[in-house]
């Protein structure tokens, strides 16, 4: 709501989370305006007009077959539908991934060169509309992909604005970036329902100086090639160098001999939610625990955590000792990628968020709390706080379970595999 009508609104200042980028209070409840506004008195007339209408929209697929795994994928994608005109979302990401297929399609075209693994590229259809291109690409294709893919890169939005490279992903491709959350983009169905290692690639303006969640012509007819020209990209650089940085994370992906994941910056990253899990639950969970007949504590959830840190080393070690033999020892190359492929994969539980269609993956489901841990264990903990409901404690211990589960699980599949 447009920040004039928000502080002429009656009624009270809405809750801190409601509250938009305007430095503006937000009022709710109303009815009507302010009694000391120059609007009171007048009406408002919104009119709104939705028809119902069937339309058809495609997703547009590439592909490069691998040389030496053709079953093993590297999925690019971005969505190609858009509000308005759509100059930077998608176009701007759609610019970056045709660029990309055509210097990569010239390669191999030109004989020059074939990946390793198979690169998929897609171009979806009807995001804007609640991410359906990919999410039924994702069901429709559910087993090869489940099986098969190695990681997916989303670049949406390629240039929010001129400042800085922003990268996020899961811990796995950490050493690419920082992390992915949320379900903004078409890489939701791939994480959440899949538990595919994913990223989502941007440059972006300074986010210390301004509350603002996206740049200003989002979403509005204001977002045209001339706007994007003269505004956010002149000389379209940013555009090159999110060209540059995908192409390249999409190389190493599809191209390198082991997979370049570091599962000990996964573990790390384990580590960092679990103290934050323990600093802020631990003393209140064995407290209601007895009252409501759990003994299971956060030992066993340490516990698991330290087997993953310990096997991530150890499949570290395996790796590089590994390197030497790689080419007479395919078949355990072949093992340990898949190893490193599945660990985000271990971490899906379909039963864990009975309430969440198609969320499963235990580390990076949504939240609404603001802690920076289990977001499935945050929800039920900060449930249970707040209604003191012997049921809700139990919910919360049975996320405490969840969690050293699948932490415990993951672990496993980086053991040696017999
Ligand atoms: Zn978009």
């Amino acid at each position: 709501m447009p920040c004039i009508y928000g502080s002429e609104l009656g009624g009270e200042p809405s809750p801190e989370s409601w509250h938009g980028g305007f430095n503006c209070t937000y009022n709710v409840g109303g009815p009507g305006f302010r009694a000391s506004s120059i609007f009171n008195n007048s009406d408002v007339k919104m009119d709104i007009y939705n028809k119902e209408e069937l339309k058809n929209s495609s997703n547009v697929m590439g592909v490069i077959r691998g040389s030496v795994e053709p079953d093993r994928y590297v999925i690019y994608g971005n969505h190609r539908d858009s509000w308005v005109h759509g100059a930077i979302d998608p176009s701007s990401g759609t610019a970056v991934m045709l660029e990309i297929t055509r210097v990569l399609g010239k390669m191999v075209k030109e004989g020059k060169w074939r990946p390793r693994r198979s690169i998929i590229f897609g171009s979806w259809g009807a995001e804007e509309f609640g991410l359906i291109g990919s999410a039924e690409y994702t069901e429709e294709y559910y087993t090869k992909l489940f099986e098969r893919s190695v990681a997916y890169i989303n670049v949406d939005i390629s240039v929010f604005g001129r400042y800085a490279f922003h990268c996020i992903s899961q811990f796995l491709l950490q050493n690419f970036v920082g992390h992915l959350t949320g379900a903004g983009s078409d890489y939701a169905a791939f994480i959440h329902f899949l538990g595919i290692t994913s990223m989502d690639i941007s440059y972006t303006y300074d986010r210390s100086k301004t509350k603002a969640r996206i740049y200003p012509a989002y979403h509005t007819a204001y977002d045209t090639f001339d706007y994007a020209s003269k505004f956010i990209d002149p000389g379209f650089t940013s555009h090159q160098t999110v060209a540059r940085t995908a192409g390249n994370v999409l190389l190493r992906l599809a191209d390198s001999l082991l997979l370049p994941f570091n599962c000990s910056d996964y573990a790390e990253s384990l580590e960092q939610y679990l103290q934050v899990a323990l600093d802020n639950f631990q003393e209140e969970l064995s407290k209601h625990g007895q009252k409501v007949g759990h003994t299971f504590s956060f030992n066993v959830c340490c516990w698991a955590f330290f087997t993953i840190m310990f096997m991530s080393l150890y499949i570290c070690h395996t790796c590089l000792k590994s390197f030497s033999l790689s080419f007479n020892r395919p078949y355990k190359i072949r093992r340990i990628n898949d190893q490193l492929m599945l660990l985000d994969r271990a971490f899906l539980d379909p039963m864990a968020f009975p309430d969440k269609y198609a969320y499963r993956h235990v580390i990076w489901a949504s939240r609404s709390s603001g802690l920076a841990t289990f977001p499935g264990l945050a929800d039920a903990f900060e449930g249970a706080k707040n209604s003191g409901l012997k049921q809700d404690w139990s919910k919360a211990h049975k996320h405490l379970s969840i969690v050293a589960q699948a932490i415990a699980g993951a672990a496993s599949t980086l053991e040696e595999v017999i």
